[in-house]
């Protein structure tokens, strides 16, 4: 830090993203990309638009908002599009909490949510998961606090049923409860229609995973008419284009090759359970997934090792120190021939380790 940086940062832990190494080539498994690359209609529509790059692009991001309204049954009033769901978070955090206005989440969650407590000086409360990382709707009822929750949860890929999120948006209707759904195309249960019923619920999706655009960058927010119009304040005071062309471009020829995408997550469904199956054969205790990626230990290797073990080996995974979570490493589902990769590298490092 330099001695012009402001003594309120001092403690401010950044968030670390997942290693995106370019010294040699790996199996990434660390960052729950899609391994898939976008449809072909999106690299033709990107293309068609780069001609256009010495414009701004449209701050209000109409055509795809109304695209976005049409497919989830809203009004573009109801949509916000962010540049990832990272910055609509960052947005959230800043337009609804404050000191006057803590927020809670999970103890095991997206690491994302107690870094924007910090930078904005938010206080946050994380609520322990239940045994087995269960998350128990009702530790989050009258809180009188504001909520963020990962439906499904990030990094354990359990998630938890529409109905517990009504409860909880209906016991804190005071607070903003913000539903962070960047995994819910992969089997978990959206909780979208009852944005028409409660005007605090926020919900938040991105193209990063299952819509294969994780580098294009765009998150898009779901809710009342009333929480979009806050969002957008915010926005307007930061940075008005803060979707590019190329990604409005991109976004759009995505939502028109559904066929494609729902294809690779079937397939993603198919890897999850064959990787599954061969994990459990060799011992290891996977936590049940609705999502593109598993939450696995092995009973012979603990997880800080397993991680060291398998990147010498050329395969990436996530791991993380924190105690409750340290046997534990996350695994993105990738291609068939991905996972039996993983997989023939796992059974390298269990024979090595007995
Ligand atoms: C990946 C992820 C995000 C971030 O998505 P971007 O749209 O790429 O910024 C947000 N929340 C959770 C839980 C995630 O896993």
């Amino acid at each position: 830090m330099s001695r012009y940086m402001r003594a309120c940062f001092d403690g401010l832990e950044a968030y670390v993203p997942g290693e995106q190494p370019q010294d040699r080539s790996y199996v990434k498994l660390n960052t729950n990309e899609s391994p898939f690359p976008p449809a072909p209609a999106v690299l033709a529509a990107v293309d068609a638009e780069v001609k256009n790059l010495h414009l701004y692009p449209d701050p209000e991001g109409r055509v795809l908002r109304e695209k976005l309204a049409e497919q989830y049954g809203v009004r573009p009033e109801n949509v916000f599009l962010a540049n990832g769901s990272d910055e609509l978070l960052s947005f959230a955090f800043l337009a609804f909490c404050g000191r006057e206005r803590p927020v809670a989440f999970p103890n095991i969650s997206y690491g994302f949510y107690p870094v924007y407590a910090s930078l904005y000086q938010v206080p946050y409360t994380e609520i322990p998961l239940r045994e087995g990382f269960v998350l128990a709707a009702e530790d989050y009822c009258g809180l009188n606090r504001n909520i963020v929750l990962a439906n499904p949860n990030a990094p354990t890929g359990r998630a938890i049923p529409a109905r517990d999120i009504e409860e909880i948006v209906r016991a804190n209707p005071d607070h903003v409860v913000l539903i962070d759904e960047a995994y819910i195309d992969f089997g978990g249960e959206s909780c979208l229609p009852l944005i028409h019923r409660y005007d605090n619920l926020l919900v938040c999706q991105t193209f990063s995973k299952f819509r294969s655009l994780a580098g294009g960058r765009l998150g898009y927010a779901l809710a009342s008419q009333g929480l979009i119009g806050d969002l957008e304040k915010i926005k307007y005071s930061t940075n008005s284009y803060n979707v590019n062309r190329l990604t409005l471009a991109a976004a759009a020829a995505t939502l028109d090759s559904g066929g494609y995408y729902e294809e690779n997550g079937k397939k993603i469904q198919e890897n999850r359970a064959y990787t599954t199956q061969e994990l459990a054969g060799l011992g290891f205790e996977t936590l049940p997934s609705v999502t593109n990626f598993i939450f696995t230990r092995c009973p012979a290797v603990e997880g800080e090792a397993l991680y060291q073990a398998l990147k010498s080996k050329g395969v990436l995974v996530r791991h993380w120190n924190k105690p409750e979570i340290a046997d534990w490493c996350r695994v993105t589902i990738g291609t068939r021939e991905q996972m039996d990769l993983f997989l023939d590298k796992v059974r390298e490092i269990v024979k090595e380790a007995g």
